[in-house]
Protein backbone atom coordinates (compact mmCIF):
# COMPACT_ATOMS: atom_id res chain seq x y z
CA UNK A 1 0.00 0.00 0.00
CA UNK A 2 1.07 3.48 -0.23
CA UNK A 3 0.30 7.07 1.23
CA UNK A 4 0.80 10.04 -1.50
CA UNK A 5 1.23 13.64 -0.54
CA UNK A 6 -0.44 13.42 2.33
CA UNK A 7 -1.50 16.54 4.21
CA UNK A 8 -3.57 16.66 7.19
CA UNK A 9 -4.31 19.73 10.12
CA UNK A 10 -6.05 18.84 13.36
CA UNK A 11 -9.16 20.98 13.78
CA UNK A 12 -7.43 23.84 15.86
CA UNK A 13 -4.41 23.31 15.31
CA UNK A 14 -1.79 25.87 15.01
CA UNK A 15 0.26 23.97 12.51
CA UNK A 16 0.10 20.69 9.77
CA UNK A 17 0.81 17.11 11.83
CA UNK A 18 1.43 15.62 8.18
CA UNK A 19 3.07 18.14 5.70
CA UNK A 20 3.39 16.69 2.04
CA UNK A 21 4.07 12.88 3.61
CA UNK A 22 4.84 9.75 0.87
CA UNK A 23 5.25 6.34 2.33
CA UNK A 24 5.32 2.68 0.11
CA UNK A 25 4.93 -0.14 1.89
CA UNK A 26 5.76 -3.12 0.33
CA UNK A 27 4.00 -6.24 0.33
CA UNK A 28 5.48 -8.51 3.05
CA UNK A 29 8.06 -6.07 4.70
CA UNK A 30 8.66 -5.65 8.21
CA UNK A 31 8.26 -2.14 8.34
CA UNK A 32 9.89 0.19 11.39
CA UNK A 33 7.99 3.63 10.82
CA UNK A 34 10.46 5.66 13.04
CA UNK A 35 10.44 9.56 14.53
CA UNK A 36 10.53 11.50 17.55
CA UNK A 37 7.67 12.48 19.34
CA UNK A 38 5.09 14.38 17.61
CA UNK A 39 6.55 13.45 14.25
CA UNK A 40 3.53 12.52 12.95
CA UNK A 41 3.36 8.69 13.22
CA UNK A 42 0.49 8.38 14.77
CA UNK A 43 -1.38 10.63 12.47
CA UNK A 44 0.09 8.63 9.62
CA UNK A 45 -0.88 5.65 10.68
CA UNK A 46 -4.84 6.95 11.52
CA UNK A 47 -4.93 7.82 7.40
CA UNK A 48 -3.11 4.35 6.34
CA UNK A 49 -6.15 2.69 8.24
CA UNK A 50 -8.86 5.19 6.97
CA UNK A 51 -9.57 6.68 10.32
CA UNK A 52 -8.29 10.05 9.57
CA UNK A 53 -8.90 11.71 6.22
CA UNK A 54 -6.23 13.86 4.59
CA UNK A 55 -7.15 17.04 3.45
CA UNK A 56 -4.58 16.98 0.51
CA UNK A 57 -3.07 13.60 -1.14
CA UNK A 58 -4.61 10.01 -1.31
CA UNK A 59 -3.95 6.54 -0.02
CA UNK A 60 -3.68 3.58 -2.45
CA UNK A 61 -4.20 -0.33 -1.69
CA UNK A 62 -3.05 -2.91 -4.17
CA UNK A 63 -2.73 -0.01 -6.65
CA UNK A 64 -6.30 1.47 -6.24
CA UNK A 65 -6.66 5.28 -5.27
CA UNK A 66 -9.33 4.72 -1.63
CA UNK A 67 -12.37 6.66 -0.99
CA UNK A 68 -14.15 7.16 2.32
CA UNK A 69 -17.68 6.18 1.41
CA UNK A 70 -18.83 2.81 3.64
CA UNK A 71 -18.18 0.55 1.10
CA UNK A 72 -14.64 1.83 0.13
CA UNK A 73 -13.87 1.92 4.02
CA UNK A 74 -15.25 -1.91 4.62
CA UNK A 75 -13.14 -3.08 1.85
CA UNK A 76 -9.86 -0.96 3.93
CA UNK A 77 -11.37 -2.63 7.41
CA UNK A 78 -10.45 -5.74 6.18
CA UNK A 79 -7.44 -4.91 4.51
CA UNK A 80 -5.62 -3.07 6.92
CA UNK A 81 -5.70 -3.85 11.41
CA UNK A 82 -4.24 -1.42 13.71
CA UNK A 83 -3.42 -2.00 16.85
CA UNK A 84 -3.42 1.55 18.89
CA UNK A 85 -0.72 2.28 21.12
CA UNK A 86 -2.80 2.02 24.26
CA UNK A 87 -4.07 -1.53 24.71
CA UNK A 88 -6.86 -0.47 26.99
CA UNK A 89 -8.55 2.05 24.69
CA UNK A 90 -9.38 -1.07 22.54
CA UNK A 91 -10.17 -4.06 24.46
CA UNK A 92 -13.40 -4.40 26.28
CA UNK A 93 -14.48 -6.04 29.84
CA UNK A 94 -14.86 -9.27 29.52
CA UNK A 95 -12.67 -12.48 28.59
CA UNK A 96 -9.71 -12.84 26.02
CA UNK A 97 -12.14 -15.00 23.89
CA UNK A 98 -14.73 -12.93 23.92
CA UNK A 99 -12.43 -10.03 23.24
CA UNK A 100 -10.87 -11.98 20.14
CA UNK A 101 -14.35 -12.82 18.92
CA UNK A 102 -15.24 -9.56 18.35
CA UNK A 103 -13.89 -8.55 15.64
CA UNK A 104 -14.94 -11.58 13.23
CA UNK A 105 -18.42 -11.40 15.04
CA UNK A 106 -18.35 -7.62 14.26
CA UNK A 107 -17.44 -8.48 10.17
CA UNK A 108 -20.51 -10.88 10.12
CA UNK A 109 -18.92 -14.43 10.97
CA UNK A 110 -21.15 -16.87 12.49
CA UNK A 111 -20.46 -17.91 16.14
CA UNK A 112 -19.17 -21.14 15.13
CA UNK A 113 -16.68 -20.00 12.31
CA UNK A 114 -15.89 -16.57 14.62
CA UNK A 115 -14.95 -18.99 17.82
CA UNK A 116 -12.75 -21.37 15.09
CA UNK A 117 -10.74 -18.38 14.13
CA UNK A 118 -10.43 -17.09 17.75
CA UNK A 119 -8.73 -20.60 18.70
CA UNK A 120 -6.53 -20.88 15.36
CA UNK A 121 -5.15 -17.24 15.96
CA UNK A 122 -4.31 -17.57 19.96
CA UNK A 123 -2.98 -21.20 19.02
CA UNK A 124 -0.70 -19.32 16.42
CA UNK A 125 0.61 -16.38 18.81
CA UNK A 126 0.39 -19.60 21.64
CA UNK A 127 -1.99 -17.60 23.78
CA UNK A 128 -4.59 -20.37 24.11
CA UNK A 129 -3.98 -20.54 27.86
CA UNK A 130 -5.12 -17.01 28.55
CA UNK A 131 -7.94 -17.90 26.79
CA UNK A 132 -10.85 -17.95 29.56
CA UNK A 133 -8.84 -15.12 31.86
CA UNK A 134 -10.44 -11.76 32.13
CA UNK A 135 -8.52 -9.00 30.52
CA UNK A 136 -8.42 -6.82 33.34
CA UNK A 137 -6.31 -9.78 35.25
CA UNK A 138 -3.28 -9.86 32.22
CA UNK A 139 -0.30 -8.36 32.98
CA UNK A 140 1.04 -5.08 30.37
CA UNK A 141 3.33 -7.80 27.73
CA UNK A 142 -0.39 -10.18 27.44
CA UNK A 143 -2.79 -6.96 26.97
CA UNK A 144 -0.39 -5.79 24.22
CA UNK A 145 -0.24 -9.47 22.45
CA UNK A 146 -4.04 -9.98 23.34
CA UNK A 147 -4.48 -6.64 21.35
CA UNK A 148 -2.55 -7.97 18.66
CA UNK A 149 -4.44 -11.71 18.46
CA UNK A 150 -7.86 -9.04 18.65
CA UNK A 151 -6.79 -8.03 15.08
CA UNK A 152 -4.83 -10.35 13.49
CA UNK A 153 -7.93 -12.95 13.94
CA UNK A 154 -9.58 -11.48 11.04
CA UNK A 155 -6.39 -11.89 8.84
CA UNK A 156 -5.56 -8.21 7.44
CA UNK A 157 -2.60 -8.70 4.88
CA UNK A 158 -1.08 -5.05 6.36
CA UNK A 159 -1.10 -4.78 10.03
CA UNK A 160 -0.22 -1.67 11.70
CA UNK A 161 0.80 -1.27 15.23
CA UNK A 162 1.62 2.30 17.29
CA UNK A 163 3.96 1.82 19.42
CA UNK A 164 3.36 -1.66 20.46
CA UNK A 165 6.65 -1.79 22.60
CA UNK A 166 5.99 1.05 25.14
CA UNK A 167 6.31 0.73 28.41
CA UNK A 168 7.02 -3.25 28.57
CA UNK A 169 9.76 -4.59 30.44
CA UNK A 170 12.67 -6.65 27.76
CA UNK A 171 11.26 -9.88 27.85
CA UNK A 172 7.80 -8.44 26.94
CA UNK A 173 9.33 -6.72 24.42
CA UNK A 174 10.93 -9.88 22.76
CA UNK A 175 7.34 -11.78 23.13
CA UNK A 176 5.63 -8.83 21.23
CA UNK A 177 8.03 -9.52 18.49
CA UNK A 178 7.50 -12.62 18.20
CA UNK A 179 3.96 -12.50 18.33
CA UNK A 180 4.85 -10.25 15.07
CA UNK A 181 7.27 -12.03 13.43
CA UNK A 182 4.94 -15.26 13.37
CA UNK A 183 2.21 -13.24 11.70
CA UNK A 184 4.78 -12.05 9.45
CA UNK A 185 6.12 -15.19 8.45
CA UNK A 186 2.55 -16.28 7.80
CA UNK A 187 2.73 -13.65 5.14
CA UNK A 188 1.24 -10.31 7.16
CA UNK A 189 2.79 -6.95 6.09
CA UNK A 190 3.83 -5.80 9.67
CA UNK A 191 4.03 -1.54 10.43
CA UNK A 192 5.57 -0.73 13.29
CA UNK A 193 5.76 2.83 14.51
CA UNK A 194 8.41 3.42 17.22
CA UNK A 195 10.76 5.67 18.23
CA UNK A 196 13.61 3.13 19.39
CA UNK A 197 16.42 3.23 16.57
CA UNK A 198 17.92 -0.13 17.85
CA UNK A 199 14.54 -1.93 17.66
CA UNK A 200 14.06 -0.53 14.27
CA UNK A 201 17.54 -1.55 13.17
CA UNK A 202 17.45 -5.23 14.74
CA UNK A 203 14.36 -6.06 13.62
CA UNK A 204 12.83 -4.42 10.52
CA UNK A 205 13.74 -5.04 6.87
CA UNK A 206 12.37 -1.33 5.99
CA UNK A 207 12.87 1.65 7.57
CA UNK A 208 10.81 5.04 7.18
CA UNK A 209 12.17 7.87 9.20
CA UNK A 210 9.39 10.76 9.82
CA UNK A 211 10.68 14.38 10.12
CA UNK A 212 8.12 16.97 11.01
CA UNK A 213 4.87 15.37 9.27
CA UNK A 214 7.22 13.85 6.26
CA UNK A 215 8.90 10.71 5.91
CA UNK A 216 12.53 12.03 5.40
CA UNK A 217 13.84 8.88 3.49
CA UNK A 218 12.93 5.54 3.28
CA UNK A 219 15.34 2.17 2.80
CA UNK A 220 16.79 -0.96 4.29
CA UNK A 221 17.85 -0.64 8.32
CA UNK A 222 21.37 0.71 6.90
CA UNK A 223 20.13 4.33 6.22
CA UNK A 224 20.09 4.48 10.27
CA UNK A 225 24.11 4.99 9.70
CA UNK A 226 22.64 8.25 8.01
CA UNK A 227 23.70 11.03 11.17
CA UNK A 228 22.07 13.79 9.50
CA UNK A 229 18.98 12.15 8.83
CA UNK A 230 18.75 11.51 12.42
CA UNK A 231 20.13 14.25 13.63
CA UNK A 232 16.79 16.38 11.59
CA UNK A 233 14.33 13.45 12.82
CA UNK A 234 15.92 14.54 16.34
CA UNK A 235 16.97 10.98 16.82
CA UNK A 236 20.34 9.27 17.46
CA UNK A 237 22.23 6.58 15.72
CA UNK A 238 21.37 2.66 16.78
CA UNK A 239 24.39 2.03 19.59
CA UNK A 240 25.59 -0.71 16.74
CA UNK A 241 25.81 1.72 14.32
CA UNK A 242 27.73 3.98 16.47
CA UNK A 243 30.19 1.13 17.66
CA UNK A 244 30.64 0.22 14.30
CA UNK A 245 31.42 3.24 12.49
CA UNK A 246 33.93 3.88 15.37
CA UNK A 247 35.69 0.17 14.62
CA UNK A 248 38.97 0.30 12.87
CA UNK A 249 38.46 -1.02 9.14
CA UNK A 250 40.10 -4.35 9.72
CA UNK A 251 37.81 -4.84 12.57
CA UNK A 252 35.08 -3.63 10.83
CA UNK A 253 32.50 -6.21 9.41
CA UNK A 254 31.36 -5.06 5.91
CA UNK A 255 27.45 -4.48 6.84
CA UNK A 256 27.26 -3.25 10.50
CA UNK A 257 25.39 -6.43 12.24
CA UNK A 258 21.48 -6.07 13.52
CA UNK A 259 22.44 -5.65 17.20
CA UNK A 260 25.34 -5.35 20.02
CA UNK A 261 25.28 -9.27 20.69
CA UNK A 262 25.89 -9.76 17.00
CA UNK A 263 28.12 -7.94 16.46
CA UNK A 264 30.07 -9.33 19.06
CA UNK A 265 29.67 -12.45 18.40
CA UNK A 266 31.79 -10.78 14.76
CA UNK A 267 34.74 -9.52 16.57
CA UNK A 268 34.73 -12.69 19.26
CA UNK A 269 34.96 -15.32 15.83
CA UNK A 270 37.42 -12.74 14.17
CA UNK A 271 39.68 -12.95 17.01
CA UNK A 272 39.92 -16.35 17.71
CA UNK A 273 40.27 -16.44 13.29
CA UNK A 274 43.62 -14.54 13.62
CA UNK A 275 45.22 -15.86 16.43
CA UNK A 276 48.18 -18.76 15.44
CA UNK A 277 47.32 -22.58 16.63
CA UNK A 278 48.33 -23.37 19.53
CA UNK A 279 49.04 -19.51 21.90
CA UNK A 280 47.16 -18.83 24.64
P1 LIG B 1 3.79 10.87 16.99
O1 LIG B 1 2.89 9.69 16.86
O2 LIG B 1 5.00 10.79 16.11
O3 LIG B 1 4.16 11.19 18.42
P2 LIG B 1 1.43 12.42 16.33
O4 LIG B 1 0.94 11.95 15.01
O5 LIG B 1 0.73 11.94 17.57
O6 LIG B 1 3.01 12.15 16.43
O7 LIG B 1 1.37 14.01 16.36
C1 LIG B 1 1.79 14.82 15.26
C2 LIG B 1 1.43 16.28 15.59
O8 LIG B 1 0.02 16.42 15.66
C3 LIG B 1 1.97 16.76 16.93
O9 LIG B 1 2.35 18.10 16.79
C4 LIG B 1 0.78 16.64 17.86
O10 LIG B 1 0.84 17.60 18.89
C5 LIG B 1 -0.38 16.93 16.91
N1 LIG B 1 -1.62 16.24 17.33
C6 LIG B 1 -1.77 14.91 17.50
N2 LIG B 1 -3.04 14.60 17.85
C7 LIG B 1 -3.70 15.79 17.93
C8 LIG B 1 -5.05 16.15 18.22
N3 LIG B 1 -5.97 15.23 18.53
N4 LIG B 1 -5.37 17.46 18.17
C9 LIG B 1 -4.46 18.40 17.85
N5 LIG B 1 -3.17 18.12 17.54
C10 LIG B 1 -2.79 16.84 17.58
Amino acid sequence: MEACGLWFRYRNAPSYALRGCDLRIPAGCRLALLGANGSGKTTLLLHLDGILRPERGIVHLDGVPQAYDRRSLRRWRRYVGLVVQHPDDMLLAGTVLQEVAFGPLNLGAAERDALAAVERILAELSLTHLRDRPIHLLSGGERHRVAIAAVAVTEPPVLLLDEPTAGLDPTAVEEVLEVLDRLHRHGTTVVVSTHDVDLAHRWADTVAVMVDGTVGRCGGPEILGDRALLGAARLRPPAVVRIWQSLPETLRPTACPPDIDALALFLTRARFRDQPVGSG
